[in-house]
């Protein structure tokens, strides 16, 4: 019977046919505005934004499924925090349709989180995200290709610059990049400084193009450097 596959939506525990968000939450949050090609920050016209354009950063594009605000925060959270698989299994589909139109890589890769922070969790969420992801996509994964080599404080709270130094130097490139096309995937993009970092460390072994691929990103305009 039909009426057996229907599910509760996650946010709003409305009875679905679809699996996750029900249509209407996913009207809701879905992002419809413009936004920066550069870091996918939302803007009110088309364009580059302010940061992007005083600074190209290290990674040359990125796509963001949501931005993170309520409740889509709330259910990120649930995901990272709780280790809710039903929701990173949702958020990494939403990612996946949403770069479903853009350049494909050779490589996704996940940003990695420190021993420490894994023993806490118990998981990495951004490699779900990019095991899902990849996946879908048919792209090659390699979870380990970019390793963290310290424990950094959390980035809360701190301003972007300071959130630049606290990740400066955090991550080795353990595995050949040269020339491809690697994505970066991670669950939440703030002000981007890890990004940023990551990018940088690609580079420098060589990658040619290094995308970001978030589940969510912070409206709030925030500076890079
Ligand atoms: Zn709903
Ligand atoms: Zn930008």
């Amino acid at each position: 019977m039909v009426r057996d596959r229907r599910t509760d939506c996650l946010l709003c525990l409305e009875s679905t046919a679809q699996t996750g968000l029900c249509q209407n939450c996913e009207r809701l949050l879905a992002r419809t505005g413009f936004v920066c090609p550069g870091c996918a920050i939302p803007l009110a016209a088309r364009g580059w934004c302010g940061n992007c354009l005083r600074g190209p950063p290290a990674f040359d594009g990125v796509v963001a499924a949501f931005d993170y605000r309520f409740p889509l925060d709330r259910l990120v959270q649930r995901f990272k925090f709780s280790a809710d698989l039903a929701v990173g299994a949702t958020l990494g589909d939403a990612l996946a349709r949403a770069v479903a139109h853009g350049p494909r890589p050779d490589l996704v890769v996940a940003s990695p989180i420190s021993a420490a922070r894994l023993r806490e969790r118990g998981f990495n969420p951004a490699l779900l995200l990019a095991r899902r992801v990849a996946s879908r996509h048919g792209i090659a994964l390699d979870g380990d290709c970019l390793a963290k080599m310290r424990h950094t404080p959390p980035q809360t709270g701190l301003d972007a610059a300071a959130r630049l130094a606290n990740v400066r130097g955090a991550f080795a490139v353990t595995r050949r990049v040269a020339e491809l096309h690697v994505a970066i995937v991670d669950d939440v993009m703030t002000t981007g400084a890890t990004l940023e970092e990551m990018a940088r460390a690609l580079k420098d072994r060589g990658a040619a193009r290094v995308s970001g691929w978030v589940a969510a990103r912070t409206p709030e305009p925030g500076r890079r450097s």
